[in-house]
């Protein structure tokens, strides 16, 4: 979300809130006296006096003043009353009012017309994953052998690789096969995609083989599957994929660590377990950026969001879950392979997801042995 976009969100919230600030107060645990009956008070600010300050939501907009140190408006005296930094407050609010910050962002000029009309040309132009295409044949030599792929990632048989060359121009370099997978704004449009060039059915070495297109991506995840009460989020499509067979848990894929502090969960998840990289080899970066998101989560209990929060790392330094996926696949695999008598042609098919829930248990122990 860039600076105009969250100051255009921030306006948002102020208008919707704009006369509702003394429930809204209310609800974030202020003193009722000091709400409803208006009371002069010793202020909250200065911590002085005993009737220098009152609310006085002049103006509908929450506001108060001090005779010592002077007024402000209700998200500061909010702040100033809960402890809470500005953006956790932000979301406490919009999440009181109903607001989905997804919303704010699709109603953001986030692409300009070009830019969506490519987007989504390119979308169009894709098809559903199947096993037998490069997608699905990509995506099995990682062991995530699917019975069915998820709506929001197709193939697309001939998508132009760009590069940058010497003065910065975007030049065309060649036509690959890709995986494409679709972002949706709150009203389930694609705005933006993520392409992963896949020449000669593998991932395109060095580090542009994944390329997203559009504006606002930032905290919106690829929603590959619909969450329940229960909700699993991983960095990358593969990743994701992966948790999603080894737990049958429903899987968002973030698009990146440092979009998951960012990350926007329905109000009807009360499970999140949040599955990741173990950057230890490097600068912990997927550790630290799990937590953050888990820390969040569990300061929005303050607003009575009741959640409980999981976050799986796996032991090993430069490991990450679609990693011990594919061992465990590999070893299966190889189990099944060494017993002549069962002809099995076909990799391991993870289980239902109504499988019951000792098995999905099990399955959970085993893929934290592989970690
Ligand atoms: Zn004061």
């Amino acid at each position: 979300m860039t600076k105009e976009e969250y100051q255009r969100r921030i306006q948002d919230v102020k208008a919707k809130a704009h006369g509702r600030w003394p429930e809204l107060l209310l609800h974030l645990g202020l003193d009722a006296r000091m709400i409803s009956k208006r009371a002069c008070m010793p202020c909250p600010f200065c911590a002085k006096g005993t009737d220098r300050f009152q609310f006085t939501d002049k103006y509908g907009d929450g506001s108060y003043f001090c005779r010592k140190c002077g007024g402000g408006d209700g998200f500061k005296l909010a702040q100033q009353m809960t402890g809470m930094d500005f953006h956790t407050l932000l979301l406490a609010i919009e999440s009181y009012l109903g607001m989905n910050p997804l919303a704010a962002q699709a109603r953001s000029p986030r692409s300009s017309q070009d830019g969506l009309k490519d987007i989504l040309r390119i979308w169009n132009e894709a098809c559903a994953v199947t096993a037998d295409d490069v997608v699905g044949r990509y995506l099995a030599s990682r062991g995530l052998v699917l019975p069915a792929y998820p709506s929001a990632l197709r193939f697309h048989p001939k998508l132009t690789y760009y590069s940058k060359d010497g003065n910065g121009r975007s030049r065309p370099v060649a036509d690959y096969p890709a995986m494409v997978a679709c972002l949706r704004d709150a009203e389930g449009n694609v705005f933006a995609i993520q392409r992963t060039y896949l020449p000669d059915g593998r991932k395109l070495s060095g580090a542009d083989a994944k390329k997203s297109l559009g504006r606002g991506i930032s905290g919106v995840p690829v929603q590959l599957y619909e969450p329940t009460e229960e909700l699993a989020v991983s960095e990358g499509i593969e990743k994701s994929l992966a948790v999603h067979l080894a737990t049958g848990k429903p899987t968002w894929a973030m698009l990146g660590a440092g979009n998951f502090e960012k990350l926007w969960i329905p109000d009807t998840v009360t499970r999140v377990s949040i599955y990741a990289d173990n950057d230890a080899d490097g600068d912990f970066t997927g550790q630290a950026c799990a937590f953050a998101l888990a820390r969040r989560l569990k300061r929005e209990e303050k607003e009575g969001m009741r959640r409980e929060v999981r976050v799986f790392v796996p032991k090993f330094p430069g490991v990450d879950w679609s990693d011990i996926w594919l061992r465990r696949w590999q070893a299966e695999m190889e189990r099944s392979q060494a017993a002549p008598q069962q002809v099995q042609c076909q990799p391991p098919r993870p289980r239902p997801r109504h499988a019951e829930p000792r098995a999905t248990e099990r399955k959970r122990a085993e893929m934290m042995e592989l970690a």
